[in-house]
């Protein structure tokens, strides 16, 4: 089996592409490295199934020989990033989308897309099932990602029924583990680079809106399970255990031995008051539900992060 990965040298493709490697697939990353990094994909470059292309995937591809599998993980994912570059954002939402369907369809091969529990916008119903349209504003700073991925959702469905491609879609909720990167801007690596630099975690707004964290493993393997599976439809997966940030900012800072405080800064516009999938799809049609509780996750998560921050 080959597998197409874009953006496999993010975080959450670096870890799919492992993955896929240790499962005796054949793999060829596509990756533009505009927020992900060789380091996340240098020891997979010993392995001769693997490989690794830079390429803009909002550009038309061109992947000679067979393929089994393309996995359209390409995209900006945080906040701080795809405000800085909306319309690369956007472009790999849609352009991207477009391309790797393509490929799919030219090669015959499956298509998984990876889609977002931003879909559901700034939602009026929690927990959040996958028959929720969603409640977006399209204008607003968080549009490009969240309409770039409504779009991709609404053209893989597309190519499921006129082009009859096989496809499967996942909304991922908020994941973290190794190989995020220390400075992207999202919660947790904000919260533990503050705390390893010594400065006040910063909780944006009150610190009541809340999100629910899932480990890279459990993520991994519910993607795993979606793309064995003959599900067409959204399969939400996350860990439904919710949280406020301000309570998140606080278990963070309980694993150091000088706990730095917590200091307060204006809320994002249209940043989501509450986040928590429910995971009935999944559990149902995957038999998938999260193994690794939060605590357990963090120690894993700030192991790396400071040896991270140690090398630096
Ligand atoms: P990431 O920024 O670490 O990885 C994204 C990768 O895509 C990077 O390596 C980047 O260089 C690459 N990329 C971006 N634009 C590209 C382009 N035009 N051509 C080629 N490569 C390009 O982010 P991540 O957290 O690993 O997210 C991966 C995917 O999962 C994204 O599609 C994101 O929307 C989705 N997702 C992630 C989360 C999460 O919590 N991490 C939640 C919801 C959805
Ligand atoms: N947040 C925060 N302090 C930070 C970074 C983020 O309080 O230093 C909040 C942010 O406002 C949001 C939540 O943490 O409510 C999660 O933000 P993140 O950027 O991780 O991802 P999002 O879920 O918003 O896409």
């Amino acid at each position: 089996m080959r597998a197409v990965v874009t953006g496999g040298a993010g975080f959450l493709g670096s870890h799919l592409c492992d993955r896929l490697i240790g499962e005796g697939w054949d793999v060829l990353a596509l990756d533009n490295l505009v927020t992900g990094v060789d380091g996340n994909i240098a020891h997979l470059l010993k392995n001769a199934k693997f490989q690794m292309l830079r390429a803009d995937v909002s550009q038309y591809i061109d992947v000679p020989g067979p393929v089994d599998y393309v996995l359209h993980f390409a995209s900006p994912a945080s906040p701080v990033d795809y405000l800085k570059m909306p319309i690369p954002t956007l472009k790999v939402g849609a352009l991207g989308t477009h391309n790797a369907l393509g490929l799919a369809r030219a090669k015959n091969a499956k298509f998984f897309l990876a889609s977002t529990s931003e879909c559901y916008g700034d939602p009026e119903i929690s927990p959040q099932n996958e028959e929720y349209w969603g409640h977006v504003n399209p204008i607003g700073p968080r549009g490009v990602y969240d309409e770039a991925k409504r779009f991709a959702e609404a053209m893989t469905m597309a190519y499921h029924r006129y082009h009859k491609v096989d496809t499967r879609i996942v909304r991922i909720f908020n994941t973290y583990g190794p190989r995020m990167r220390l400075n992207d801007g999202r919660a947790l690596p904000n919260f533990v680079f503050q705390a390893l630099s010594g400065m006040p975690l910063t909780v944006y707004g009150d610190g009541k809106q809340t999100r629910s964290f899932c480990y890279v493993t459990d993520l991994i393997e519910g993607i795993y399970r979606l793309m064995m599976s003959e599900e067409h439809l959204p399969v939400n997966i996350g860990n439904p255990q919710e949280i406020t940030l301000l309570g998140f900012a606080e278990r963070i800072r309980k694993f150091f031995d000088d706990p730095p405080p917590i200091v307060f800064k204006p809320l994002p516009q249209d940043d989501p008051k509450r986040r928590c999938p429910d995971i009935g799809r999944a559990k149902r049609i995957l038999k998938w539900e999260p193994r690794v509780g939060l605590d357990e996750g963090l120690k894993l998560t700030l192991a790396y992060f400071q040896d991270v921050f140690k090398k630096n």
